[in-house]
């Protein structure tokens, strides 16, 4: 019998182990979708057909098992649809393997009592804990009654199923609703070092990191496809004075901002990305050099209209330096892209800031 019950948790962890790798990448859109709840049913239905087949005996012959539990994970991880169809298809095999008789009728009834009641137990808004708890304690006596329905005139094999049967749903319940919840924070964790790797902490663009691998494959698509691509480098005019005079909070409140200005003035396809301090940089794929140095005019020319506040009812004004460098226009080795943008981006300095050049003019 204990083998049995290791057997059974043995399944239902393995279960939850594989489940979770698919279940890693979660997209909210395509979980909220039917055919994803209904996959989730089918597959948690299969999960409860192994935990059938793979009963625990009592006395040799009496099978305790633990199939609501994956009615409840199907509620979990779908709602009310993916019960019902965990509990159609965990029905549906019963009949067509045992055929119809006074257990699997009894068996059927437990089914649907099952089915519809964690179904509305998951529609309320308790917190997912009580809910689980609540289901357990539900399909728990749900089960009992109907156990005492088939065994009644045997009680001495009520005695024997009823221990084993309520402690073992409490214990595996509770033992795999707390693995789930491990996993779950374990994909959260993943999701969110995954987004960070890749991000800028501060202003939520892309990190340096990120940035490299992108002009990477802008390189090589543009390469082999012929295709025009240009890179804006934009610096911050005398930011260190801006440190200095209004502290180092004002100037992240500023570097946040011109994040979200960039973001407002890009295309969706741009990729924007904070090389470092207070440089930041666009990559335009397809875009020409004159198309370039447009976007680049429209950015600066926003970025010295703007009022940056820096606290409550104080705003300051800044300026940017942007170079320009366009393949194959004004490059023709496109590994030299970013030298000569950050050439065209100290000639800007150098002649006056609050400019754009174009290595374009640094080649005349
Ligand atoms: P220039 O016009 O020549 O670019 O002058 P600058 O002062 O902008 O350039 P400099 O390279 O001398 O100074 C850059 C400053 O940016 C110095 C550094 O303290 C500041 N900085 C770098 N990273 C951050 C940051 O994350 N937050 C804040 N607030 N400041 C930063
Ligand atoms: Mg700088
Ligand atoms: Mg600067």
């Amino acid at each position: 019998m204990l083998s049995d019950l290791i057997i059974n948790a043995a399944i239902l962890i393995s279960f939850l182990s594989i489940a979770n790798q698919f279940y890693r990448d979660r997209d909210a859109e395509i979980q909220s979708r039917p055919i994803f709840k209904l996959l989730a049913g089918v597959v948690c239905g299969i999960l409860g057909v192994l935990l059938i087949w793979y009963s625990v005996r009592i006395q040799n012959k009496t099978l305790v098992d633990f199939r609501n539990i994956a009615t409840l994970l199907a509620a979990t991880v779908g709602g009310g649809l993916s019960a019902v169809v965990s509990g159609l298809v965990m029905g549906g095999f019963r009949i067509a393997y045992f055929g119809l008789n006074k257990y699997s009728e009894a068996g059927a009834v437990v089914i649907i009592l099952v089915t519809v009641g964690i179904s509305l137990i998951f529609k309320t808004r308790r917190p997912l804990g009580k809910k689980w708890l609540v289901s357990t304690i539900y399909m728990t006596i749900v089960s009992c009654g109907v156990y005492f329905y088939i065994f009644q005139k045997n009680i001495s094999i009520l005695f024997a199923i009823y221990p084993y049967f309520i402690l073992g749903t409490f214990v595996v319940s509770y033992t795999v609703y707390k693995y789930m919840i491990y996993l779950n924070n374990m994909s959260l964790l993943f999701i969110k070092l995954k987004e960070e790797s890749t991000k800028d902490y501060l202003t939520g663009l892309n990190n340096v990191r990120e940035f490299n691998k992108l002009f990477r494959l802008v390189i090589e698509k543009a390469v082999s496809t012929n295709q025009k691509f240009s890179l804006l480098l934009i610096d911050i005019d005398f930011f260190k004075k801006i440190n200095d005079t209004h502290g180092h909070q004002a100037g992240d409140k500023v570097l946040k901002e011109i994040g979200k200005i960039l973001r407002q003035n890009c295309r969706a396809d741009d990729k924007i990305s904070r090389n470092g301090g207070e440089e930041f940089s666009i990559l335009l794929e397809n875009a020409s050099n004159s198309k370039a140095i447009e976007i680049a005019e429209r950015i600066r020319k926003i970025i010295a209209e703007n009022e940056f506040e820096i606290s409550y009812g104080r705003n300051i004004n800044i300026t940017v330096s942007i170079g320009i460098s366009s393949y194959p226009e004004t490059v023709t080795d496109i590994t030299q892209i970013i030298e000569r943008a950050d050439d065209a981006l100290y000639k800007a300095k150098r002649t006056g800031r609050n400019l754009v050049v174009s290595d374009k003019v640094i080649s005349e």
